[in-house]
C-alpha cells in the first residue's frame, strides 16, 4: 500500500524528531536523506521523512529543493504531506518557512493550511499566535541572539506574515477547546477571510491530537515535529492505518558493535565516562591527527584486538577547556572537519573490515558525516531508545547496519550501552 504521509523537513536531527513521533504514533517510517534519486526503493511504510539540509539556504534554494523532495514523494504514492521545521520557528524575514510553504501549496493546488511549531513535550507551546519556550517568549530566550536565524519576534502570525504575501490568520487557543468542530468552522471563516495561513495555537498534547483529528484531510500540514502527534490516530480512525501494532518493528540486526563519538556536550562526555567504567575506549588525539600520525590506524588496531570479544568505544570528545586549546591551535572549524573526517574513517572501516553491524555515534555534525561515509541513504526508524533517539536500521548501504545517532545533549547516561543492546 502507498505511505499515507510524505513529510519534508528543513533538517535531519528534526526529520528523526519527526519520524520518531511518526512511529510512536503508531506510523512505520523511513527517513531519506537529501531529494532521493528516482529509482530509490523505500519498504513497505506509511510515512517518509525527506531530510534536506535547508532552513538557511536562500530561500529560493530551500523552495527549490522542498518542491523537488514534495514532487518525490507525490511519484511515491504518499497522499498528505507535511512540511516540517523548527520548533523555536527558526527563519527570518527573508524565510524559509514562508517561501517553502507558499511553493508546496501552489504544487499541491491547495489554498491553505497551518503553521503550528508547538511541541508542548518539549516546553514549545504557543497561545494566542505567540510562541514560547518553556516559561519565556521565544524572543525572550537565547534564539534572539541565534547566529543564523535570530528571533526578535514571538508573534508567529506577523513573522510569517512576513515571509509571504499571503494573508495570515490564528486559530486560537478557545477554538481549539471548542473542539474539532470549533476548529473547522474558524478554518473556513479564515478561508473565507481570504487566510492562505493559520497559525495554530497548542498548548498540550491533547490540543494537538484534537487539531490532528480537526485538520488531517488538510492536503499540507506545516509544523514542528510535535504536530505528527495528533495525526496518526486521526489516520487510523479514517481508516488509513490498517495494522494495529508493530510501528517500530525494523530488521533485527547481528554483528560486531561499535560505539564512535564526536560530540564535545556535557551528557556525552558523562555517556563516555560511563562506558569507560565497564568497556574499553580509545581517544583520537587532534593534535597528533593535524601531526600526520596515523590516528585512525591506532585506533583501528585498538578496536581490532577487543572487538571480537566486547564492542569498542573510539572518541574524539574532550572537555571545553581541552577544546578551547585545540581549536586556538588548529581553528575551531579545521579542528572540527579534521575529526569529523577521521571518525568517519574510522567508522567506515569497522563496518567494511571489521563486520560491525551496531553503531552508535554520539555528535549532530559527527553523525552526518559517519553517515554519508557509510553511503546511507534512508534510516528505517524503530523503537526509541531515549527520547529524541530512535534505534535505526540503514537503507542503501548494501547490507543492512543498525545505527543511533545522537546529537550532543541526548541520551541517558548510560546510552551506549543501552542502545547497542537494545538494537541486537
Ligand atoms: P554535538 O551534537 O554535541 O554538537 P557535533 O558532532 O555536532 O556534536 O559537533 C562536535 C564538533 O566538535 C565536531 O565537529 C567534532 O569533530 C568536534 N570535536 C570533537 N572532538 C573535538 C576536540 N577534542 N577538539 C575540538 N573539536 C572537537
Amino acid at each position: 500500500m502507498a505511505p499515507i504521509l510524505g513529510c519534508v523537513a528543513d533538517d535531519f536531527t528534526g526529520a528523526t524528531d519527526l519520524a520518531n513521533n511518526l512511529v510512536r504514533g503508531g506510523m512505520r517510517t523511513v527517513q531519506l536523506i537529501g531529494v532521493p534519486a528516482a529509482d530509490t526503493e523505500v519498504p513497505d511504510v506509511d510515512a517518509i521523512v525527506v531530510a534536506l539540509k535547508s532552513r538557511t539556504n536562500p530561500a529560493a534554494e530551500a523552495v527549490e529543493m522542498s518542491v523537488a523532495a514534495l514532487d518525490w514523494l507525490k511519484a511515491a504514492g504518499c497522499q498528505r504531506f507535511l512540511f516540517k521545521y523548527c520548533s523555536t520557528f527558526d527563519s527570518t524575514d527573508q524565510g524559509n518557512i514562508g517561501p517553502v510553504a507558499d511553493a508546496l501549496l501552489d504544487r499541491l493546488g491547495s489554498d491553505f493550511t497551518i503553521a503550528c511549531p508547538a511541541f508542548p513535550e518539549t516546553g514549545r507551546t504557543i497561545f494566542k499566535g505567540h510562541l514560547f519556550v518553556g516559561d519565556q517568549l521565544l524572543s525572550d530566550t537565547h534564539m534572539r541572539h541565534h547566529p543564523l536565524t535570530p528571533m526578535t519576534d514571538s508573534n508567529l502570525v506577523a513573522v510569517l506574515g512576513r515571509q509571504t504575501t499571503r494573508k495570515v490568520g490564528l486559530i486560537q487557543h478557545r477554538d481549539i477547546q471548542g473542539g474539532v468542530d470549533a476548529i473547522r468552522t474558524r478554518t473556513e471563516a479564515l478561508k473565507g477571510e481570504g487566510c492562505s495561513y493559520a497559525v495554530l495555537d497548542a498548548v498540550d498534547d491533547a490540543q494537538l491530537h484534537t487539531a490532528g483529528e480537526a485538520l488531517a484531510d488538510l492536503d499540507l500540514i506545516t509544523g514542528g515535529s510535535g504536530i505528527a502527534i495528533g495525526l496518526p490516530e486521526a489516520y487510523r480512525r479514517r481508516g488509513l492505518l490498517a495494522h494495529a501494532a508493530g510501528a517500530a518493528d525494523v530488521p533485527e540486526i547481528a554483528g560486531r558493535a561499535a560505539v564512535v563519538a564526536g560530540s564535545c556536550s556535557a551528557v556525552t562526555l558523562g555517556q563516555i565516562a560511563e562506558w569507560d567504567k565497564t568497556h574499553p575506549s580509545f581517544n583520537v588525539d587532534p593534535l597528533k591527527l593535524a601531526d600526520g600520525e596515523d590516528v585512525v590506524g591506532e585506533a583501528l588496531t585498538f578496536a581490532r584486538k577487543r572487538i571480537a570479544e566486547e564492542p569498542v568505544l573510539i572518541y574524539a570528545s574532550a572537555p571545553p577547556e581541552t577544546v578551547k586549546a585545540i581549536q586556538d591551535r588548529l581553528g575551531r572549524a579545521e579542528a572540527g572537519e579534521l575529526l569529523e573526517g577521521a571518525m568517519a574513517r574510522i567508522a567506515k572501516a569497522l563496518v567494511d573490515q571489521d563486520g560491525v553491524r551496531r553503531l552508535v555515534v554520539a555528535g549532530g555534525e559527527t553523525s552526518g558525516a559517519v553517515v554519508s561515509a557509510l553511503g546511507v541513504t534512508g534510516l528505517h526508524i524503530g523503537a526509541q531508545i531515549d527520547p529524541g533517539v530512535p534505534g535505526t536500521v540503514t537503507l542503501g548501504t548494501g547490507e543492512p547496519i543498525a545505527l543511533a545517532l545522537k546529537s550532543g545533549n541526548f541520551g541517558a547516561i548510560d546510552f551506549f550501552e543501552k542502545a547497542l543492546k537494545e538494537m541486537a
